[in-house]
């Protein structure tokens, strides 16, 4: 029996422009002379370098370790010599630069010792995460969550469902679609891997309806065990919440996670990276990139993690230049950078070129409620953004801030040209960092409060030794208490000079 579909609220139809590079096999982007690996690439904390400026490396070999349990470890993609750890343009908002690793290629791309893991189903879940971890797998469809986090969710709770998140739904990308096409085995294999480690009872692998070639392959693998289905493709389908109202029914909570409603939602590269891992052992060194928009050739290329991402675009016939700006991801959650230098890092699923034409003039709020009518997550984006304009940051919480998830349909449809998400990142930074200052006050009380209570304890032995001295009224107690006084140092003096007295080891050596 087929499993009912349901819906999410919003959402909008868009062209998809998928056709520009959907059409043809990826191909290999070739190694790098150098390559540029930042230690930041997942949500979590920066991994820690275990090798220094000089070392040589071989391809896959750990050069900076997991800093944390948020935390994954580094790989190199390639061996070489490590030329510098230092800070470079890596892909951020901010555009500033932040610590990397350089390899320094030597053109072999010889392989570090790497062990596979035969019989999967016999490995042990918690075993199976850990593997999953030691090999550096985050979210691949972009969001950059250590996969071994969620997965420990899996194990520590029930897991009714997991969905594996072939739903492309951003325009332009189609990096995930490539991957189904042409490695819908590792895909299949990867899957009831981490089903194995989650102990899931229902397997589900979802792709939207204009994927028919991925759903193709993906039907020639499965059996009774996954269930494989077609969504309608609306945007943002395949975000994580709207993926999971559409198959299950079921609303993650505000503020909650999947598994608060059973379920476990990875990414179909994540399944293939951990088939990667169990099988032969490999970590994340390399991902599927989509090159696209006012390039010559849009198509999909194998990059090896830290290449530029100049020169994927270069692959691609076509010189970045003033004329055009780059987006790395899609049109609508995508982040603009305008240095062609930054690397390409586990996060980055797409690189998009477009045209630089002028945005269009903000003007004020006319109330229509477009962008209500659009938002999947029922907020009212023109109420979050009056108090972001007025840093009423205590209102932007009491309407639910935290639950945008910056999917940009109510910017897309804002017909005064309003950048909404923008507004919405910069009070969920303003909250973020009020809640960090808090902290640290609170912190700082705490250290107060402890700093009083030993400078009371202190005060308090200070009365009790008066109060003895005190007690002492009458001249004959007091002189009492000096005599006993005197007496225990007169018997210090006498013990440390018996102490002296004794032959010391060298003496006894002399
Ligand atoms: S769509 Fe734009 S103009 Fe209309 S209510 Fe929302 S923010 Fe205001
Ligand atoms: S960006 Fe946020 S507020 Fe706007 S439509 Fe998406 S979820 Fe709703």
């Amino acid at each position: 029996m087929s499993r009912e579909l349901h819906t999410f609220p919003g959402g909008l139809q868009m062209p998809t422009y998928k056709a520009l590079s959907d059409q043809e096999m990826s191909i290999l982007q070739p190694i790098p002379e150098r390559l540029f690996l930042p230690l930041q690439q997942h949500i979590g904390i920066a991994s820690e370098p275990t090798v220094k400026i000089g070392d040589k490396v071989l391809k896959g070999q750990i050069i900076a370790r997991a800093n944390g349990y948020v935390s994954v470890p580094m790989h190199a993609s390639t061996s070489g010599k490590i030329v510098d750890i230092g800070d470079y343009p890596v892909p951020h908002p901010s555009e500033l630069k932040a610590p990397c690793i350089v390899i320094e290629a030597d053109g072999e791309d010889r392989l570090f010792d790497i062990k596979p893991t035969h019989e999967y189903h016999s490995v042990d879940p918690k075993l199976l995460q850990e593997l999953i971890k030691e090999c550096g797998i985050i979210g691949l469809g972009g969001a950059g969550f250590p996969a071994h986090v969620k997965l420990n969710e899996g194990v520590e709770n029930s897991v009714d469902t997991l969905i594996i998140n072939g739903v492309e739904c951003e325009p332009y990308i189609t990096c995930d679609d490539r991957l189904i096409q042409e490695k819908a085995n590792y895909i299949v294999a990867g899957t009831r891997m981490i089903r194995h480690a989650v102990q899931a009872k229902h397997c589900v692998i979802a792709v939207e309806d204009d994927m028919p070639a991925a759903y193709a392959e993906l039907e020639k693998l499965i059996d009774d065990d996954i269930e494989l289905l077609k969504i309608p493709t609306r945007y943002p389908a395949g975000g994580e919440k709207q993926l999971i109202q559409v198959l299950t029914g079921m609303e993650v909570p505000s503020g909650g996670l999947p598994i608060h409603v059973g379920v476990v939602i990875h990414n179909v590269a994540t399944a293939a990276a951990v088939y990667r891992a169990v099988t032969r052992g490999e970590p994340v060194i390399s991902r599927y990139v989509t090159v696209t928009g006012m390039v010559d050739k849009p198509r999909n290329l194998q990059v090896l993690l830290g290449t530029r991402v100049k020169d994927c675009i270069e692959a691609c016939n076509f010189d970045v230049d003033e004329n055009c700006q780059m987006i790395l991801g899609g049109p609508m959650m995508g982040m603009h950078v305008s240095n062609p230098h930054v690397p390409v890092i586990k996060t980055t699923n797409c690189i998009l070129v477009q045209e630089n034409t002028p945005r269009p003039p903000e003007m004020p709020c006319i109330r229509c409620g477009y962008c209500a009518d659009v938002c999947p997550v029922k907020l009212l984006p023109q109420q979050l953004y009056w108090h972001a304009k007025t840093d009423n940051m205590e209102a932007s919480q009491q309407y639910h801030i935290f639950d945008c998830i910056e999917c940009g349909c109510c910017s897309y449809v804002c017909p005064s040209n309003i950048p909404l998400v923008q507004y919405y990142r910069y009070s969920k930074s303003k909250i973020a960092a009020e809640e960090r200052r808090r902290d640290g006050a609170d912190h700082a009380h705490v250290r107060f409060l402890k700093r009083n209570s030993r400078l009371g304890k202190k005060l308090e032995n200070k009365k009790q030794e008066q109060q003895v001295l005190g007690n002492t009224d009458s001249t004959e107690n007091k002189q009492d208490y000096i005599a006993a006084a005197l007496e225990r140092t007169r018997l210090k003096r006498e013990e440390s000079k018996t102490q002296s007295r004794k032959p010391s080891t060298n003496d006894k050596d002399a």
